[in-house]
């Protein structure tokens, strides 16, 4: 009966979502209340097409005392920045993600992203169960090295960057077959590196995760390890490598 008794409590426990979204003043959900980032919500009006319309937005609800977030577009994966273990997940189309940090941003087209505060008492490290974004453990296992690397050795991570800055979403049209930069081209784009030591890295990256240059670009792609806001990250103090 104590068991019982527990679980009761437990499917009560309080749990609020704190949802701030550029300038708009933040908008406080309750358990029941559900939530549709839509175009309109995210950017005050209809022109902004990065963002899903109503319908094929995210969506924002809660189960049991935890909240998700669902992907509802046909076509595009969203990217979610979990702030408690600085990692990035993928939401694929279709699929729903639980909220395990206290913080969350979700990228939702475009330069737009989605602040997301969980208060809740049944915050809980864990992740893959039913229902929940779900990768392939070679991707995952991967996906975090590369971020370890990044986090140790920042100029690997500017320099892929640079390398790939092609491949970097910006909310409107992509070049439909973007391509890396060579090893010359970033050394023209950034001063702070030689050629050799951007090859160098190029093949630091592929002993850790196996890819090649030519594969790395459409995989940090799918991973949804580019955002918008790396653009800022590009130094471009040495501007050459081509006329933009
Ligand atoms: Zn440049």
């Amino acid at each position: 009966m104590a068991l019982k008794l527990e679980d009761d409590l437990g499917a009560r426990s309080m749990s609020l979502l704190t949802v701030q979204c550029g300038l708009l003043p933040p908008t406080d959900l309750n358990a029941g209340d559900r939530l549709e980032l839509h175009r309109r919500f995210v950017t005050g009006g209809d022109a902004d097409t990065s963002v899903s319309r109503h319908g094929n937005a995210a969506l924002l609800f809660d189960r049991d005392g935890d909240w998700f977030v669902h992907n509802q577009s046909s076509n595009k994966p969203l990217t979610l920045v979990n702030f408690d273990d600085n990692r990035t997940y993928v939401i694929q189309r279709g699929t729903a993600h639980k909220l395990t940090a206290s913080y969350s941003e979700l990228y939702v087209g475009g330069p737009h992203k989605v602040g997301l505060t969980v208060h809740s008492t049944n915050l809980q490290p864990n992740s893959h169960g039913p229902g929940e974004t779900t990768q392939s453990p070679l991707d995952q296992g991967m996906e975090a090295q590369l971020l370890e690397l990044f986090q140790r050795r920042p100029q690997v991570r500017t320099v892929t960057l640079v390398r790939y800055q092609d491949f970097i979403p910006d909310g409107h049209d992509r070049p439909s077959r973007p391509k890396h930069l060579t090893a010359m081209e970033v050394t023209l784009c950034y001063s702070g590196v030689t050629v050799g030591a951007v090859n160098q890295y190029q093949r630091d990256i592929r002993e850790l995760i196996g890819l090649n240059a030519d594969d790395l670009g459409p995989w940090l792609v799918e991973r949804g390890l580019l955002h918008p806001t790396d653009r800022i990250r590009l130094p471009h103090d040495n501007c050459g490598h081509r006329p933009k």
